[in-house]
């Protein structure tokens, strides 16, 4: 086993240099012929696990390896091929000053240093691509993400709600979804600006996530309007936790410079039932809201 190396504080030997300690001139070619595909391939794609893949099917052509193994614990992900064997080459991957994982390969007969350093000189062909998929990762995680309250966003739900539907369908699950909307929020907004008005949209967010359940989810879905679906939860039970939410939100006081400010929501309660698509539990979810707004606000209403 050889120690960690840090490939970005390490001068790599050039290319030229290893392909020179080739055997013969038809070796060398194909080493730098191998070379630069992998640099090519790994151009394809910015998912890690395909990078990976096109690593190894090209890895393994240059030199020979049984088992290759990535691990970012920091961020949990891990990824693994072939069977793992008694000699082995671990490489940090770090690239200015951040650590995009361990790449080790192994094999049952010790590398030798030419290999060694052909195997460096891959992984220093990896790590941008693998940095480019580790951002890509974050940047698709962070746009589920609504920027103001924290919560998930809009697009986040766009995805659960078909996934949930789809579940439901096949499992004959029951499934409920409620729509949210905050009471007159735009004369609050009017009356104490949006600075205020965005506070208070982040409390709301908080106070309606500490109210449900682990298990329910809750989106932001636009503006001032939150959706929450419940999986696993039938009409009145569903009522009874939207009756929960408007309660919790109604006893809220919120500080603003010598005041108390209260404010309410009204909720509109769908069930899922069979021939429903997202669009039409959300219609449903929708015109039961309207009828809270209509029926005084500060209300819960469920869909017949
Ligand atoms: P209703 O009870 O009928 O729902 O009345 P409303 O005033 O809440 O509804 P309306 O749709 O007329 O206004 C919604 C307001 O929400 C208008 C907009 O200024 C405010 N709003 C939407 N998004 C944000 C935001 O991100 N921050 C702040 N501060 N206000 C927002
Ligand atoms: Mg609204
Ligand atoms: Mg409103």
């Amino acid at each position: 086993m050889i120690g960690l190396p840090k490939l970005q504080s390490r001068k790599l030997p050039s290319l030229s240099v290893i392909a020179n300690q080739a055997k013969n001139s038809v070796e060398r070619e194909a080493l730098i012929q191998a070379i630069q595909n992998l640099s090519m391939e790994l151009q394809q794609t910015l998912v890690l696990e395909q990078l990976l893949d096109i690593f190894c099917e090209q890895v393994i052509n240059i030199v020979p390896c049984q088992s290759v193994h990535y691990l970012d614990e920091n961020k949990g992900i891990e990824w693994n091929t072939g069977t793992q064997q008694k000699h082995r080459c671990d490489y940090h991957l770090n690239l200015e000053g951040a650590s995009f994982g361990k790449l080790s390969c192994t094999r049952e007969y010790p590398f030798s240093a030419i290999d060694l350093q052909i195997v460096e000189w891959l992984v220093a062909i990896l790590i941008y691509p693998v940095r480019n998929a580790m951002l890509y990762k974050e940047a698709l995680s962070a746009s589920k993400i609504d920027a103001l309250t924290g919560i998930d966003n809009r697009m986040c739900y766009d995805e659960t709600i078909t996934r949930e539907i789809a579940k439901a369908r096949r499992h004959n699950n029951e499934l409920s979804l409620l729509i949210i909307d905050i009471d007159h929020f735009k004369t609050f907004n009017d009356k104490y600006g949006h600075i205020v008005g965005d506070k208070v949209l982040k409390t709301v967010a908080k106070e309606l996530k500490n109210t449900l359940r682990n298990t329910d989810q809750l989106f932001r879905y636009g503006g001032e309007e939150f959706a929450v679906i419940l999986s696993s939860t039938q009409a009145d039970m569903a009522h009874d936790i939207a009756e929960r939410l408007r309660f919790a939100i109604s006893q809220l006081a919120l500080e603003h410079v010598d005041e108390i400010l209260s404010l309410t929501i009204s909720i509109g309660n769908s069930a899922y039932h069979k021939g429903d698509t997202s669009l039409s539990l959300f219609k449903k979810a929708d015109d039961a809201l309207y009828l809270a707004k209509n029926n005084g606000r500060n209300r819960v209403e469920t869909a017949a």
